[in-house]
């Protein structure tokens, strides 16, 4: 039996990566990405963009990501929202940076945001990632655990940060510890999904400027197994 699922996602490649499976098999599913924003024109392009054959400086780098995202969600069948706060690679006045200043700063606007997000949304369970390696996948992780305690959750669950969960595995016990300081144990579970990998493929395929980039991680996340967590409250949290 599908359902409906509001996932979370840092970045705009994040849901693909880490959750086409579960996306394919709960079609009209809700995938809220975070760090969608930046400069309307990025020059010079960071490190990680100048990986990629597919930017220009000079483009629009999150435009061209929302649309990939668009067309990733469409295959899966979800429904994308962008939240709009800048990538961490444009945080800077380099790039005409004028959002929250500081790192508390920006949790508590992403924690506010995901608030009112997921509270609005219908759905039968909500979705955060484990928070690996990125300091953007990191600060969702947080922002989420706070959105997870004030908000009236439906079922909660978390994923494994693909490719982050194969590169850094070292980093899962850590990551852990967060989710279980803030009041919630993690029970490894199933969740329906769907066996069709060449979908996942396509589907991560679509985020073109992120292929080379990532590189052998591609398909690493592509053959990688979708991970999951049932989230319960323990105690108030610490
Ligand atoms: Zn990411």
């Amino acid at each position: 039996v599908s359902r409906i699922f509001a996932l979370v996602s840092p970045h705009l490649d994040d849901a693909a990566l880490s959750c086409s499976r579960l996306l394919a098999a709960n079609p009209g599913s809700q995938v809220f990405t975070v760090f969608t924003g930046g400069p309307s024109s990025v020059d010079p392009l960071p490190e990680w963009d100048l990986l990629s054959p597919e930017l220009r400086a000079g483009d629009d780098v999150t435009a061209i990501r929302r649309v990939e995202d668009e067309e990733s969600c469409a295959l899966l069948q979800a429904a994308p929202h962008h939240l709009g706060f800048w990538d961490e690679q444009y945080r800077a006045s380099l790039y005409g940076y004028a959002g929250p200043a500081t790192d508390e700063e920006l949790l508590d606007a992403v924690a506010g945001s995901l608030s009112r997000a997921l509270s609005t949304v219908e759905a039968d369970a909500w979705v955060m990632p484990l928070g690996l390696v990125h300091p953007d996948h990191q600060l969702t992780a947080v922002a989420c655990l706070r959105a997870f305690t004030t908000e009236p959750a439906p079922e909660r669950y978390l994923y494994w940060d693909l490719p982050y969960r194969l590169w850094s595995p070292d980093q899962i016990g850590e990551a852990e510890d967060v989710v279980k300081a803030a009041g919630f144990a993690l029970e490894e579970t199933e969740l329906p999904s769907s066996d069709d990998v060449s979908l996942k493929r396509k589907a991560v395929g679509c985020h073109r400027s992120q292929i080379a980039p990532l590189d052998e991680l591609v398909e690493a996340a592509v053959v990688g197994p979708e991970t999951f967590f049932r989230l319960t409250r323990t105690s108030a949290g610490s």
